[in-house]
């Protein structure tokens, strides 16, 4: 049997519409459009692509956006005193800063972050939201993640009572989806580098999620028949060629439903990106 093939670009359309859908209403409610700060700091070829992405996308769906660049002398202070100047702005609801930085500040990553209102953080990554997803307070989450949680539910594939296994435990991918999952009252069990006989543990899941960084990774003999597999990993084996975590050809044999790469989760980011700009502005229009 051939696994259901989860398509990305079918679930980033339907959260884009929605996301299309709340920002028009809140223009209507409040007289507010909801907007986007993306503050890029050199000049990375890639993140100028994904800027313009976000950029692009904003445009098509109403939502404000501004792409402030900075050189790549940058001090922590320019940057600093640029989103203290954007957490004061009432036309920004979200503020994100690309990464990589550059090398000279790239040390201070966490405290150039974290001096992101939390209220703004659209990335999810300030120490505020990630106390929120834990205690399962309303917060924001970040989008790759959320993006799985959302497709997982919009495929209607059941997650209560089900047993999901992650592998990876990075702070963007890993730990905010075993939370999500928790949330939806899976039974979560996490993987990662020094996890003993991970074959016997993925074998177990109903729902497997690979964000580990390797090609391929994941194996049909790793898998239960039946499962879903949600492939976070994006991987550059050559210069045209991206495959993901999971080893699509043989793993869509045994999977009961499975997302490509690419055209799979890669495609749930900026979609998920907007959903959280809306997010952000109807929390600041109600608190
Ligand atoms: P990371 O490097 O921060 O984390 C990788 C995790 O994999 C670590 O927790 C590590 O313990 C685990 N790991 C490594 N080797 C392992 C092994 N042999 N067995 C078990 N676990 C192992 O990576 P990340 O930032 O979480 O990203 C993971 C993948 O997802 C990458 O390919 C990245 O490009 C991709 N990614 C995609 C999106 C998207 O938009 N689709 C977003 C973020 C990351």
């Amino acid at each position: 049997m051939t696994a259901r093939i989860l398509e990305g670009k079918v679930f980033a359309q339907a959260f884009r519409e929605d996301a299309q859908k709340k920002a028009a209403a809140l223009q209507e409610k409040y007289g507010v459009q909801p907007g986007l700060a993306v503050i890029i700091v050199g000049s990375n070829p890639a993140s100028q692509v994904y800027v313009r992405n976000k950029h692009k996308s904003c445009e098509a769906l109403g939502i404000y956006s501004e792409v402030i660049e900075m050189p790549e002398t940058t001090t922590k202070d320019e940057l600093i005193a640029k989103i203290d100047a954007l957490n004061a702005d009432v036309k920004i609801h979200g503020i994100l800063v690309q990464l990589p930085l550059p090398e000279q500040i790239a040390a201070h990553e966490s405290e150039i972050l974290e001096r992101i209102r939390p209220e703004k953080d659209v990335d999810g990554f300030h120490p505020v939201n990630v106390g929120r997803l834990v205690t399962g307070e309303p917060g924001l989450v970040p989008c790759t993640p959320f993006g799985c949680l959302r497709m997982l539910e919009l495929a209607g594939i059941p997650i209560d009572g089900q047993r999901a296994v992650i592998i990876g435990r990075s702070n963007i991918v890993g730990k905010p989806m075993l939370h999500l999952l928790l949330g939806k009252n899976a039974t979560v069990t996490i993987c990662h580098s020094h996890t003993k006989d991970l074959p016997a543990i993925t074998r177990e899941a109903d729902i497997l999620v690979a964000a580990v960084g390797r090609p391929k990774f994941v194996t049909a003999d790793m898998v239960k028949p039946g499962a879903t597999v949600i492939d976070v990993g994006i991987n550059r084996i050559a210069p045209k060629k991206l495959v993901g975590d999971v080893d699509f050809e043989s793993v869509k044999e045994v999977a009961g439903a499975i997302t490509p790469v690419p055209g799979g989760v890669g495609l749930l980011t900026v979609a998920m990106l907007m959903e959280n700009v809306v997010r952000a502005a109807e929390m600041q229009l109600q608190a």
